[in-house]
């Protein structure tokens, strides 16, 4: 099957389904969008439950994403999930917004069932339940820095620490303006913290070295929400020398093999994870969205594993 297709096929997406031998009616909207893994486990959930929909990836430039959703809705699509550097952007395109996307300004995940484009945000509690599963604990008792808070997925994984009342929330991001907006939003659920200032439970700092060392003696769950380690050529988002082994490391990025900041984090003799485990929880969730039925989670994680060992 055509492993990449583009908003222009969706003036004909009949005869692409025809060509594909099978209803196109999922896909994941990104820019760039092919290294997405989406369709290997959602395909293998679709077959497990014997439905005849497919899942692809539609690479969308970002000048594209209006016209897309609108295609899309028009083409009886079922859903989509959308990922970097849509998230935000997609959110006033939609009819509708569930709660949750809205308070984060961020969806991951679209529903056109109902002939609508209806947003949801499966990002926020995938998160809280891998940080549970993979490394035994729950927001609510982690001091936590997260590395990209201007982002879509960093807003996300913010979100899900305030609601769960994180212990602390260290806001970083490469613009500073943005992650000062996001604490400022997320200061009512911190009971009126401080946004600035060494011990705060919540606040933005600037991404410098000299800051990050001194944050991170306070930090338990380190969270990189940024892209650095999707391209092969990328820097780990931080140097190993700033990890020290009592952190707990969660890169949302996912690849083949160690990710830069993973395999800093082994360096440094810490825990952490890849992107991959969200990516299963993420998909499930929006699975069970489009289907109204429990996603075949062991089947999703048997396909991206033999996908990672081809
Ligand atoms: P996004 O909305 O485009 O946000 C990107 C964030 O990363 C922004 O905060 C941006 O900072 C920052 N950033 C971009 N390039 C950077 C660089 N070179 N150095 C430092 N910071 C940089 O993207 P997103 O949707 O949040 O996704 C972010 C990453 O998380 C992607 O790699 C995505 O694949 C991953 N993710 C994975 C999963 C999963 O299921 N595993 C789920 C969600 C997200 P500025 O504000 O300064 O631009």
């Amino acid at each position: 099957m055509r492993e990449l297709y583009t908003p222009d096929d969706l003036t004909n997406w009949a005869a692409c389904s025809q060509e594909a031998g099978a209803p196109l009616k999922l896909a994941v909207l990104g820019w760039p969008v092919a290294h997405s893994l989406s369709p290997v486990f959602q395909n293998a959930a679709l077959a497990r439950l014997g439905r005849p929909e497919r899942y692809v990836r539609i690479e969308t430039p970002p000048e594209r994403l209006a016209e897309t959703v609108t295609a899309m809705r028009a083409a009886g699509f079922t859903g989509a999930n959308v990922t970097i550097p849509h998230k935000q952007a997609v959110l006033p395109l939609c009819d509708d917004a569930d709660p949750l996307a809205r308070r984060i300004g961020a969806a991951n995940t679209l529903d056109f069932r109902s002939g609508r484009a209806a947003a949801f945000n499966t990002d926020a509690p995938a998160f809280a339940r891998v940080i549970r599963d993979e490394f035994g604990m729950d927001l609510r008792d982690l001091r936590v820095l997260i590395l990209g808070a201007g982002g879509g997925a960093g807003a996300a994984f913010a979100h899900q620490c305030a609601a769960e009342s994180c212990e602390r929330l260290v806001l970083v991001n490469r613009t500073p303006s943005k992650a000062r907006d996001l604490a400022a939003a997320l200061a009512p659920s911190f009971g009126g913290a401080k946004v600035d200032g060494p011990a705060a439970r919540l606040c933005a700092r600037e991404w410098r070295d000299d800051i990050l060392r001194e944050e991170l003696e306070t930090i338990d769950l380190i969270v990189n929400a940024t892209p650095l380690g999707l391209r092969r050529t990328d820097p780990s988002p931080l140097h190993e020398s700033l990890i020290s082994p009592h952190h707990l490391v969660f890169d949302s990025v996912y690849g083949r093999g160690r990710t830069p900041l993973t395999e800093a984090a082994r360096r440094a003799g810490a825990r952490a994870i890849d992107g991959l485990p969200l990516l299963v929880e993420q998909g499930a969730l929006a699975f069970e969205i489009w289907f109204d039925a429990e996603a075949p989670r062991a089947v999703m994680r048997d396909a991206l594993k033999s996908a990672a060992a081809a």
